[in-house]
Formats: structure tokens, sequence, C-alpha cells
């Protein structure tokens, strides 16, 4: 079935950001949901001024009474869901794990592990009275290939889930006529960095060399949010009607090699 409505998640920065303007470039009506209102606002800006639609909702993904309240307003705003697309994420605080406190461990899992579970909780009801639709899930290779990654213990339990969640709910939406996937990226120019905090990560350092690079197929060079983004319009598409319970590695060979 065509993409008609979308929904995406972390819609105001990186991926999810390039996956709303591709979305909506190929027709879609598309609605964000961020914590932050001003990417979501230049988003939607320029969405118009190519022509197409699109509104926002500021909302915190982990808060069940905030996400009510915004999928409250989406059925406002449109009659019908077909494309959940779950972006909003952090890498959190990467520290050692007698190092990472209690509170900052939640933090991670809440908003990446229990704000996919709350999207999907509010928004699957939707996706099932449209008759059907398409899930894409931003994962990680951490979590999945990718273990090497210092301190990052808690990011890649939260990404893991996600994959688990996904691959579990493909089983469970197929007679719903819901496909879910799972895209894991690789390393990928975005505003993440602002939600990254190391803490005395070289004490569980590993000694990993890339000579030529760490991402094979660019020679080191990390992946553009478009590069993601192409994979979030597949898995939306017709093209993909028989895809679900699938993870696309996007990250350019990088997960072989680490
Ligand atoms: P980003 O920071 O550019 O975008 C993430 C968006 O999520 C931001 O707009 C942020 O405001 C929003 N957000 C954060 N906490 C939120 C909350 N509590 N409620 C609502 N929105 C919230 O980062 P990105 O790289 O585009 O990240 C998108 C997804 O891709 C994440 O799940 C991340 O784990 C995953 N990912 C990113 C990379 C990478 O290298 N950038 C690699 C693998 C996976």
């Amino acid at each position: 079935m065509a993409c008609k409505v979308a929904l995406v998640t972390g819609g105001g920065s990186g991926i999810g950001a390039a996956a709303a303007r591709l979305l909506a470039a190929r027709g879609a009506k598309v609605g964000l949901i961020d914590i932050v209102e001003a990417g979501m606002t230049a988003v939607c800006a320029e969405i118009a001024a190519a022509g197409g639609e699109a509104f926002s909702i500021v909302a915190d993904v982990s808060d069940e009474a905030q996400m009510r309240a915004a999928f409250e307003r989406i059925a406002t705003e449109t009659e019908r869901l077909d494309t959940l697309v779950l972006a909003a994420g952090i890498n959190g605080v990467w520290a050692p794990i007698d190092d990472i406190t209690p509170a900052e461990w939640d933090r991670t899992m809440n908003i990446n592990l229990r704000g996919t579970y709350l999207a999907l909780h509010l928004g699957v009801p939707m996706l099932r009275a449209a008759g059907g639709g398409a899930i894409t899930i931003i994962a990680s290779v951490n979590g999945q290939r990718t273990f090497s990654t210092t301190g990052a213990s808690c990011y890649s339990a939260s990404k893991a889930a996600q994959l688990a969640l996904a691959t579990q709910l493909a089983l469970e939406l197929a007679k719903s006529r819901i496909r879910v996937n799972t895209i894991c990226p690789g390393s990928t120019v975005t505003g993440i960095g602002i939600n990254t905090f190391r803490r005395n990560t070289d004490a569980t350092r590993i000694p990993v060399q890339f000579p030529e690079g760490d991402v094979p197929i660019t020679g080191g060079k990390p992946a553009s949010a478009s590069d993601i983004a192409d994979g979030i319009a597949f898995l939306s598409s017709p093209e993909a009607r028989h895809i679900t319970g699938a993870v696309l590695n996007i990250d350019g060979g990088q997960s072989l090699i680490r």
C-alpha cells in the first residue's frame, strides 16, 4: 500500500528529519514528533516550501501522558496513519558498567526502548484501522553486530531490545497486514553528538585498529542521514510489500570489521 500518512519520531534532526523530507517528497503527509521544537519547525517549513504537507508535535517519547496527548493531536490532524518511522533516540552516557548510574541507565532505556514501545502501543491501532501499514524502527549496528564501542553497554542493550521487539511484532502484526522492519545504521553524520556523554571510556577500551578507515565502502567516511532515509523510504514503500521482520544494515560494511 502507498505511504499516505507517515509519523516520524525524532523528526527534528538527523535520520528522522531526512526520512520526513524524503517521505514528504514521495507524496506522504508527514507528522513529526520530537522533544525539541526548533528542528521540527525548520523541517516542516522545508517540506512546505517543496510543496509537501507536514505538521509537528512537541513530546517526550518516553512520557506516557505526552505521547497520549500527541496521538490525540494526530487524530485531529489526519484521519489515518499508514507509516511509522521510530527514530527518536539518544546515545546517552557511555561509561563502564560499574560507573554508569541507575539514573543514566534508565534515561537511555526510557527514551530508546520505552519511547519505541509507547509509539507502537499508540500508533498500531491507527495502522490497523487504515487496513495495514509499515513500521520501521531505527536501531543500530551497536547491539546487533558491533560490541566494541567502548562504554556503550546501555545503548547497545537498548538497541538490541528494539531489534527483538521489531522481530516479535513482525509476526504479531502480520495478520493486521502491518510490516515491521529494523534499520541498523553505522556511523552517520547527525546531531546525536549533543546527546552523547563519554566518561572513563578509556578504562574499557579494546585495542582495535582500522589503518584504512573503518567504513570499507567509503574509505572511512561515515553515512549521511539521507543514506539511511533511502532505506527507510524503501521499507515504507509498496516495493517492500513482502518484507517484514527484516534487518537492514546501512553501514558501508563498518560492522563487518568491528
Ligand atoms: P539526532 O540527535 O540527530 O536525532 C534524534 C532526534 O531524537 C533529535 O531530534 C532529538 O531531539 C530527538 N529526541 C531525543 N530524545 C527525545 C525524546 N525523549 N523525545 C522525543 N524526541 C527525542 O540523532 P540521529 O543520529 O538522527 O538518531 C536517530 C536514531 O538513529 C537514534 O535512535 C540513534 O540511536 C540511531 N542511530 C544513529 C547513528 C548515528 O551514527 N548517528 C548510528 C546508529 C543508530
